[in-house]
């Protein structure tokens, strides 16, 4: 049954290492947007904080010199009036010399002893008497010399919230003389104030010490009277800044305040968070902006890169498939694939090598091929390999080998240049390496086998020499080609006697034996001895004239003669031969005519008493008993 593979997902999948590195780097960058926001937010914090007390400090001493001024004024009146009581008309004209100096002041008046109008700035002196008001009872209970700054309250001749600045005027035995009364509008702060450019929900107020409301911008609540808390919090230091909670509007805010350097007033400035932190805001959207460009521009190169590994990934999973593939064929032919660089070493070698060298791929990686040639092999294919000029020409040599175990192996290779495609010089050699031996061991026998058959067709079987064939073919062609030419012809005396009285076996064993007269008669010369039939021989001589080929010819019947080979049959007790011999002439028509003529001379040999050699020269001239010359 087949395996079904689980797919688990690879921890070190290039696609997982690229979701773990936009991981770390989205941490990151996080890490930094939260770090620099922080940083950001707590920087906006200290700089508004600069900004709040700065504020405050200005507007306090802003609120002080206002109040000096008319103090300072106050002063030499009260003064005045300790021991001067000038003329009504004179003086209100000098208060209304002062008011218009002293824009923050709206009018001077001052009250007698009663608490009645006495002196004013304005046109007419007011009629009402001002002797119930918390200031005027507070002067005339106290000595203290010092201004007095009222909460706001309405002013009786305007209807106006008004904030009263106030000194006593003693008289000079130090008894209580009346009141300077200096009114300021309460709007005269609120109006300063306004001109700052603040949010909805800022605030500034300008307080007593005790937590008295003068002034507030931007609502006008001045009648408020702020907590006991804030009181504490102005006695511990004369300046601050906290985070709170508006008693104005309930919203939360940094508050900045500062006591006056000379009178004991506070100025507070309250800017709601949002305002402070509104740089920070638009900063905070601005590096929004930026992570979410940088995270998206950081995924959308992951994509791509997953993408981009993805492809690779499917590339070598295809290249190892066809890798796979191949190694699969070069692995299970029965050839042996090898590829070699330019100078012989092997670079691979297919596992089928096993099996018809009984060596191991690994054995010969790194190796040269010459080292597994046997030496008579070596220099054929180093010729064949060097002839490997362009990738197209294809070279086989078959050559012999070792196995591992020392035998030899006839191979044959069939290898050619390889490399890429573009590269036609070739930078390898690939070759198919297959065992032949067992071909080889076939052809080997097949040629034997036609040597044989060659034999078969060309020799007598009995004698080993030339057959019939052989003389029939040779003796046209030597004829043509020599202008000088013997035949013998030769044939045993009384055979068939022979034959009768030693039998056959005999017969054959002697035919063998004068064959091989004959033969050794003919060897290394040109001569092409042949059984012309039965026991009948026949000599081609080519370039052999008349005499030679007598002489060949004596040669062989006194060596047959010298054997003594028992014939029963003739009267000399032994085998002999008789001989004809014909030498070519000017006369002879053709090469029958040649061996009719040394058939002729055997004739006459046999007629003449056998065992001897006649040449038919001497037959031509008609005279046989004077021109016949028998050799014996
Ligand atoms: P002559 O001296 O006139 O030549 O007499 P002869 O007996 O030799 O001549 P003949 O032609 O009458 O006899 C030839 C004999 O040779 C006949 C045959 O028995 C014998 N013979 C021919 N071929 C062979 C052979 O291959 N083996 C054997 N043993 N005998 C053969
Ligand atoms: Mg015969
Ligand atoms: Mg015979």
């Amino acid at each position: 049954m087949p395996r079904v593979p689980t797919k688990l997902p690879n921890p070190f999948s290039p696609v997982a290492i690229v979701a773990a590195v936009v991981m770390v780097m989205t941490a990151c960058l996080l890490g930094l947007v939260v770090w620099k926001v922080l940083d950001a937010r707590s920087m906006a914090l200290a700089q508004g904080e600069r900004d709040i007390r700065n504020l405050a400090h200005s507007l306090a001493e802003h609120a002080s010199h206002s109040i000096q001024a008319a103090d300072v004024a106050m002063a030499g009146m009260v003064d005045l009036l300790k021991y001067q009581r000038p003329r009504e008309d004179r003086f209100n004209l000098y208060l209304r010399n002062t008011v218009a100096t002293l824009p923050q002041i709206r009018e001077i008046g001052v009250l007698n002893s009663e608490g009645n109008w006495i002196y004013s700035s304005l046109d007419q002196t007011p009629l009402h008497n001002n002797a119930d008001r918390a200031y005027f009872t507070g002067h005339r209970d106290s000595t203290d010399p010092l201004l007095h700054i009222s909460p706001p309250l309405r002013s009786r001749l305007t209807g106006r919230a008004t904030i009263i600045l106030s000194r006593r005027i003693s008289n000079q035995d130090g008894s209580f003389g009346g009141v300077l009364v200096a009114a300021i509008d309460a709007t005269y702060f609120d109006n300063f104030y306004k001109a700052f450019k603040f949010g909805r929900h800022a605030g500034i107020s300008l307080l007593r010490n005790d937590g008295t409301v003068l002034a507030h911008w931007p609502d006008g609540k001045w009648n408020k009277d702020l907590s006991t808390a804030f009181k504490v919090r102005i006695g511990e230091a004369p300046s601050g800044y906290a985070r709170t909670v508006s008693p104005f509007d309930g919203y939360t805010k940094y508050l900045g305040y500062e006591t006056a350097s000379l009178y004991p007033i506070v100025v507070t400035v309250a800017l709601p968070e949002e305002d402070v932190l509104a740089a920070w805001h638009e900063g905070l959207r601005y590096d929004a902006v930026a992570a979410v460009v940088v995270m998206g521009t950081v995924v959308l190169l992951a994509v791509m890169l997953s993408a981009q590994f993805r492809r690779r990934a499917r590339i070598e999973a295809a290249l190892r498939e066809r890798e796979a593939g191949y190694r699969m064929l070069a692995d299970n032919i029965a050839d042996v694939v090898i590829r070699l660089d330019r100078g012989g070493k092997f670079l691979f070698v297919s596992q089928s090598v096993e099996a018809i060298l009984g060596r191991k791929p690994d054995d010969l990686l790194g190796k040269s091929c010459f080292d597994f040639v046997h030496p008579d092999s070596r220099a054929e294919l180093a010729k064949a390999s060097s002839e490997l000029t362009d990738w197209t020409t294809t070279k086989t040599v078959a050559f012999k080998t070792f196995r591992a175990d020392g035998s030899e192996v006839w191979v044959e290779i069939n290898f050619k240049l390889a490399g890429a495609a573009e590269d036609h010089q070739g930078i390898e050699v690939v070759g198919v390496l297959r065992d032949v031996t067992e071909r080889r061991k076939m052809e080997d026998e097949l040629n034997a086998l036609n040597v044989r058959l060659a034999e078969l067709a060309t020799t007598d079987g009995l004698t080993r020499l030339a057959n019939r064939r052989s003389f029939d073919n040779a003796l046209p062609r030597e004829f043509r080609d020599r202008e000088q030419i013997s035949v013998i012809m030769l044939d045993i005396d009384h055979f068939k006697g022979f034959n009768d009285s030693r039998g056959h076996q005999a017969g054959d064993e002697c035919l063998r034996r004068v064959a091989r007269v004959i033969a050794d008669a003919t060897e290394n010369t040109s001569a092409l001895a042949a059984r012309y039939g039965g026991e009948e021989f026949a000599i081609i001589l080519p370039g052999v004239d008349e005499q030679d080929a007598l002489k060949v010819a004596e040669a062989i019947r006194l060596t047959i003669r010298s054997l003594a080979i028992a014939n029963p049959a003739s009267h000399r007790g032994v085998v002999s031969i008789s001989l004809g011999i014909a030498s070519r002439s000017a006369a002879t028509a053709d090469e029958a005519a040649l061996v009719g003529a040394a058939d002729g001379a055997l004739y006459e040999a046999k007629r003449s008493g056998r065992n001897c050699a006649v040449l038919a020269s001497t037959l031509a001239s008609g005279n046989h008993s004077v021109g016949r010359k028998q050799y014996a």
